[in-house]
């Protein structure tokens, strides 16, 4: 079966979808998008996400592409049509294809590009990362200064990536003036003692909405949690350290720079976090 993809209006086979090369997602990477994980058939936290597009879009003086219920009704169409169970669904707006390239943005004749896919992950819960914790290497931070807009200007988090399968690690958390901001497409934590300590919100990092979940779920468990800086070095020295996003939920991480923390394996509140987290989520599913 091929997959149907959405583009502005359509549900299309893959092979007969296309973009503009005019589109300036293409020419400028002039577009935003987010990534809704599906548990079950049923997308986790979707308003959250449509929360943060709708911020992104006027950030960026975008016109949005839709109306909140459209895109819902799309993500669910896509779901079922290409029967995933767990997986991603993947939505970009970009300000649309112009009749030339040109650094000016288009007037409002030009609409917004929307396009929209799956991917299905069997098992995405139930991952051997999340199980055995993973490697992180640590890499200067040289993004430009408005990385709480979701952007498609992905190139130096991909560096990153390859950066660390370089090292023979998994991913890199990035730092800037001696403090860690983020990991390359996620929110980085450390554990010190019992409690949780991440990096303030600001257009240093990206404004996840799993760390917003996993921050209040947190907190209604009792658990401490302070919002502030982290330098590398004290990322070392921590008892446990993880990540979160859309796709990895909770992420343990048990290597830092080639420092194992703790035994090597990822630690008890992590564990305990991710639970609550999957548990909560798949409630509110929809
Ligand atoms: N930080 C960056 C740079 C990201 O790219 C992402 C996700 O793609 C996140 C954080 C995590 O955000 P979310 O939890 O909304 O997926």
């Amino acid at each position: 079966m091929s997959r149907i993809v959405y583009v502005n209006g359509e549900y299309l086979p893959e092979e007969e979808a296309t973009v503009s090369v005019f589109d300036r997602g293409f020419l400028f990477a002039d577009g935003v998008y987010e990534v809704t994980s599906v548990l079950g058939g049923k997308l986790i936290d979707f308003d959250g996400h449509f929360q943060r597009l709708k911020r992104s879009l006027a950030e960026l003086d975008m016109p949005a592409p839709a109306a909140m219920d459209d895109l819902l009704e799309i993500h669910r169409e896509l779901v079922a049509r290409n029967e995933i169970e767990d997986g991603l669904v993947y939505l970009q707006v970009t300000r649309g294809a112009p009749a030339d390239r040109d650094f000016a943005y288009p007037g409002e004749d030009v609409a917004p590009t929307l396009v929209l896919f799956t991917q299905s992950k069997p098992g995405l819960a139930d991952s051997p990362a999340a199980r055995a914790g993973i490697k992180v290497i640590s890499i200067d931070d040289i993004r430009w200064g408005r990385r709480d807009i979701k952007t498609v200007q992905l190139l130096y988090p991909s560096m990153g990536k390859m950066m660390a399968k370089k090292a023979g690690a998994d991913d890199a958390w990035m730092v800037e003036d001696g403090f860690v901001t983020e990991g390359t497409s996620n929110n980085a934590y450390i554990v010190k003692g019992k409690k949780i300590i991440t990096r303030n919100l600001g257009n240093e990092i990206l404004h996840g909405i799993t760390r917003a979940a996993v921050l209040r779920f947190a907190r209604e468990a009792q658990m401490e949690v302070e919002e502030r800086p982290f330098t590398i070095e004290e990322a070392k020295g921590a008892d446990e350290a993880f990540f979160t996003s859309a796709s990895a939920f909770v992420m343990p991480v048990v290597s830092i720079d080639g420092v194992m923390l703790g035994d090597g394996t990822p630690g008890q509140l992590t564990k305990r976090l991710r639970e609550i987290y999957l548990d909560e989520s798949r409630k509110t599913a929809s």
